[in-house]
This record gives C-alpha cells, sequence and structure tokens, in this order.
C-alpha cells in the first residue's frame, strides 16, 4: 500500500508541475491571502446571477490591489499571474464586474488559477 502511494506521488511529480511549484515563499504567501480574502469577502455568496468567469476575474481585481496596497507577499509572475490593474483600486468586485463583463466574453480569460 505504500509503495503504491509512493508510485503514484512519484508519477504525479514526474508528469505535472504545479502552480504552486513555481512559487516562492512570499509569492506562496501572497496566494495564500488572496483565497483567504475570496473566502473573507464572500465572493461565493455575492455572485448571485452574474456569470462565473466575469465575477471571478473581478473579484481577482479586487483582492489583488488590497494585496499589492498592503504589501503582502509579492505577486506572482509569468503568463499565469495574477491580474492587477490601479484603475480598480478601492472598487468592490461588484462594479468591476460591471467593467469586465463584455472584456471577459470577448477574450475568454478565465482568471488566475486560484
Ligand atoms: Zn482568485
Amino acid at each position: 500500500m505504500a509503495e503504491d502511494i509512493d508510485e503514484l506521488n512519484q508519477a504525479v511529480k514526474d508528469n505535472r508541475e504545479f502552480f504552486i511549484d513555481r512559487l516562492d515563499l512570499k509569492q506562496v504567501e501572497y496566494l495564500l491571502a488572496h483565497e483567504v480574502l475570496h473566502v473573507a469577502f464572500e465572493h461565493m455568496l455575492r455572485r448571485g446571477e452574474r456569470e462565473p468567469q466575469a465575477w471571478n476575474v473581478a473579484c481577482d481585481y479586487a483582492i489583488n490591489q488590497i494585496l499589492e496596497d498592503e504589501k503582502i507577499g509579492r505577486k506572482p509572475t509569468g503568463d499565469d499571474a495574477p491580474l492587477l490593474d490601479s484603475r480598480y483600486r478601492g472598487m468592490a468586485a461588484e462594479d468591476i464586474y460591471g467593467e469586465l463583463e463584455e472584456w471577459t466574453k470577448t477574450t475568454g480569460y478565465t482568471g488566475c488559477p486560484c
């Protein structure tokens, strides 16, 4: 049994790189704080009938600006880096969503893997 689990773990390690594997400690801090803020701000409960993809993007912009302003962790970089745009500073996810809805439909952006 233990050997099976070791084999499975090794197979996963050999075949798949996880987003978190590429992060340093400050970037993991950023990612964890990001996830905590989704819960603290009750984003899942506030979505209502909004389109889920655009809502997630709006929430990510709201959260990431706070993390940047409060200097919590360090934003990961790369093609799948978290979204950040200072024009959304101080805005609630609901207001950001209103500006993003059309953009997310045309770009097909799915948000960060968080
Ligand atoms: Zn997120």
